[in-house]
């Protein structure tokens, strides 16, 4: 098959991902053979391909926000039925044994294994995953507009639920890509006010178009108090501008797998039972809430599609803000 294949992780203006043929991986029991149609580019496989995540397998085939239709099933695997559209997402899988997986946590599980990461993902013509972390794909979505949700989706909507907002609320965003045009869509379902927070003119001009009720620059003061705040930038020098916004009370939202050092501030900015608290992957469950929610909205991705062999060329258009909501690889028909 065909595949960008991770080497060794170098930074993406050297266009690190290999076009080449790769043995078609077989599923083992419980997994399932799922051919790729598209696959999201997240910001998170750029920490992988740049080795801001320490590499845990190499080479590697990152991508983590997989539309695809079963090809294969493996010994046992009885979840989903040759063709069916399926989605695969960054949780590959857990022990299912740990404190956390036994507690309902599974997103914190002990040894977990991560697509695209740990194993092999989805910027590829196939790729295997375990049945039992696999998600039916809502229909009525095309396989582009479906890839974002996977992630990009998913974990926004982690962040949402985290942020404690409520109906009338007021929601800062900090960074506008591929997860906050989708996550807006849901806070705005839920009735909430968005403050979009954005270095990027375009990205400020897409939060207005997905019914901000303000857009302005990464550190410009909101004109309102802030009950929560989600930052999805990997900049730790946001970490004080979005504290000074929030409320009394007010919850800050870390979004990102990676984020730069957070310099230190002044005690005052946290004090008043402010609350910072990071998010990590997801379970199951928000991943299949989330995938019903989407549905029922129903929200629409923006996406710009790149062929399998450009995927250098996606991930460094993410790394330059150039993409307005998600990048996604188209693989198959
Ligand atoms: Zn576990
Ligand atoms: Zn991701």
């Amino acid at each position: 098959m065909k595949a960008c294949v991770l080497r060794t992780p170098e930074k993406v203006e050297t266009n690190p991902l290999e076009y080449s043929d790769v043995e078609t991986p077989e599923p083992r029991e419980g997994e399932l053979l799922v051919r790729v149609h598209a696959c999201g580019v997240c910001r998170t496989d750029l920490h992988v391909i740049e080795g801001e995540l320490p590499p845990r397998k190499s080479p590697v085939i990152p991508g983590h926000q997989v539309v695809g239709s079963v090809e294969k099933l493996g010994k046992g695997a009885e979840r989903f039925g040759v063709g069916e559209r399926v989605g695969i997402a960054w949780l590959h899988k857990t022990d299912g044994t740990c404190e956390y997986c036994r507690s309902g946590a599974e997103n914190l599980c002990d040894a977990p294994e991560f697509t695209g990461y740990t194993v092999n993902g989805g910027f590829a013509e196939y790729v295997v995953a375990p049945e039992n972390f696999v998600y039916a794909i809502p229909e009525g979505y095309p396989d582009e507009q479906a890839a974002p949700l996977l992630c990009a989706g998913i974990i926004g909507f982690r962040s949402l639920r985290l942020s404690e907002i409520k109906p009338g609320g007021r929601l800062g965003f900090y960074g506008f890509g591929a997860a906050a045009h989708v996550a807006i869509q849901v806070a705005r379902h839920w009735n909430v006010e968005v403050y979009a927070s954005t270095r990027d003119a375009r990205h400020q001009k897409l939060a207005m178009e997905l019914g901000a009720a303000w857009a302005g620059g990464t550190f410009d003061e909101p004109p309102k108090k802030l009950d929560a705040a989600i930052v999805f930038a990997p900049a730790g020098e946001i970490v004080p501008a979005a504290l000074k916004a929030l409320k009394k009370g007010g919850v800050l939202v870390l979004g990102g797998i990676h984020m730069s050092p957070i310099p230190s501030f002044p005690y005052d900015l946290l004090y008043q039972e402010r609350m910072i608290r990071s998010v990590a992957n997801n379970t199951r469950r928000d991943g299949e809430d989330f995938l019903r929610v989407a549905a029922e909205i129903p929200i629409r991705t923006r996406v710009e599609v790149f062929p399998l062999r450009d995927a250098n060329r996606a991930v460094n258009a993410l790394k330059n803000d150039a993409i307005p909501g998600a990048a996604v690889l188209r693989v198959a028909e």
